[in-house]
């Protein structure tokens, strides 16, 4: 192995899995995702239309990509009717803050880094370049899986000029796939998931709930108990597994699971208090209750 490879101390602040995928245009993935477009399956997610050739072209995000680095961040269980990725402090800051202090750690090692951080904040396949990062495969329900871990990750990303090759290759995975276990299309309370990676988002209560600016159509019950996302595709997924999460991602556990049955009560004014630095906030208390 080259003694000129950078390693990444990506453990110490708190990733599970590194890998890096050489930043070229993407190809493959565009028809289905235009194909998903055309026929609206976004809703209300217009940005999902938008900056199409950024979100093909690394380099369009970074002039002279030549690496995308894909890091897994680790979040735990739903509860309270809230997904787990959201029982703590809203993650965009907090991974961000995590790969600015690992950019630091490029510069020591390659003076001429040019590059940036991306956490679900800009049209990045993020799960798209985990893949060809070789840190996983995607699932029918969609989810990013990694094998060693699971699918409760987030993924950070860096766009740089270091070039792939820099960096070791991650290890063949032992297993991928979803070979003929279709659970996730049976668990969706609402037909969403219509067919394997085939997904509507319109009737999906994670959209309807997180995304969506419109009145919730689906009662709680309809919705199996959801408030604030859905895991009902992923729990029922057999490569789901426990992680220990980012403390900050669990800030809100005792919070939400005490007000699981009483957020009517709840006043605009204490709800922005305590919530404050949570994701929550997007979706506002009128869409929780
Ligand atoms: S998140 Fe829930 S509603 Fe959406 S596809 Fe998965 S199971 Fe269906
Ligand atoms: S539940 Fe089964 S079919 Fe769905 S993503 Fe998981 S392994 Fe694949």
């Amino acid at each position: 192995m080259s003694t000129n490879l950078i390693k990444i101390n990506y453990r110490a602040y708190g990733f599970l899995d590194f890998g890096a995928a050489r930043a070229e245009k993407i190809e493959t993935v565009r028809p289905r995702f235009e194909a998903f477009l055309a026929e609206g399956r976004h809703g209300e997610m217009g940005y999902l239309a938008r900056n199409l050739e950024k979100r093909f072209d690394p380099a369009q995000l970074v002039p002279g990509a030549e690496s995308v680095l894909c890091f897994l961040v680790p979040y735990g269980q739903a509860g309270g009717g809230v997904a787990g990725f959201a029982q703590g402090v809203d993650y965009h800051k907090i991974v961000k803050d995590r790969l600015f202090a690992v950019i630091e750690e490029l510069k020591a090692a390659f003076p001429a880094f040019e590059g940036r951080p991306f956490v679900d904040s800009a049209p990045v396949l993020e799960r798209y370049w985990a893949v060809r990062a070789g840190l996983g495969f995607i699932g029918q329900n969609n989810f990013f899986i990694s094998p060693d871990f699971g699918l409760r990750t987030l993924i950070g990303v860096i766009v740089c000029n270091i070039p792939a090759s820099r960096f070791a290759p991650h290890a063949p995975l032992a297993a991928t796939g979803c070979g003929a276990c279709g659970a996730c299309l049976r668990a969706c309370p609402t037909g969403a998931l219509r067919a394997p990676f085939d997904i509507d988002a319109r009737r999906c209560i994670a959209y309807l709930t997180v995304e969506s600016h419109a009145p919730v159509p689906l009662t709680l019950e309809e919705r199996q108990g959801w408030r604030f996302g859905c895991e009902a595709c992923m729990q029922a997924c057999p490569w789901d597994k426990p992680l220990t999460p980012l403390p900050e991602f669990e800030t809100h556990r005792a919070d939400i699971s005490a007000l699981a049955k009483s957020w009517d009560a709840l006043s605009d004014t204490e709800f922005k208090q305590r919530f404050a630095d949570s994701g929550l906030l997007r979706a506002g208390l009128e869409h929780l209750k």
